[in-house]
């Protein structure tokens, strides 16, 4: 098997950037844009997973009252 030995945990695609965990299906996250990154090249602007996105949710107010429609 050529992927043996990959960690556990390892799994391509999106990670969230506080964590640097894999976001994986199923799992609530918030999709967070930040002003300072609009294009997302910075790598801030990003899937965060809710929990991570949670000390950002005071300066983003909009975002913050779309997830808690998720969250019901
Ligand atoms: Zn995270």
């Amino acid at each position: 098997m050529p992927f043996d030995g990959i960690p556990e945990g390892f799994l391509p695609g999106p990670r969230c950037p506080r964590c640097a965990q894999a976001l994986r299906e199923g799992e609530p996250t918030v999709l967070m844009h930040f002003a300072n990154d609009r294009e997302g090249s910075a790598g801030v602007s990003h899937r965060y997973h809710a929990e991570c996105a949670r000390p950002y949710w005071d300066t983003i107010t909009p975002v913050l009252a779309r997830l808690s429609s998720f969250r019901r």
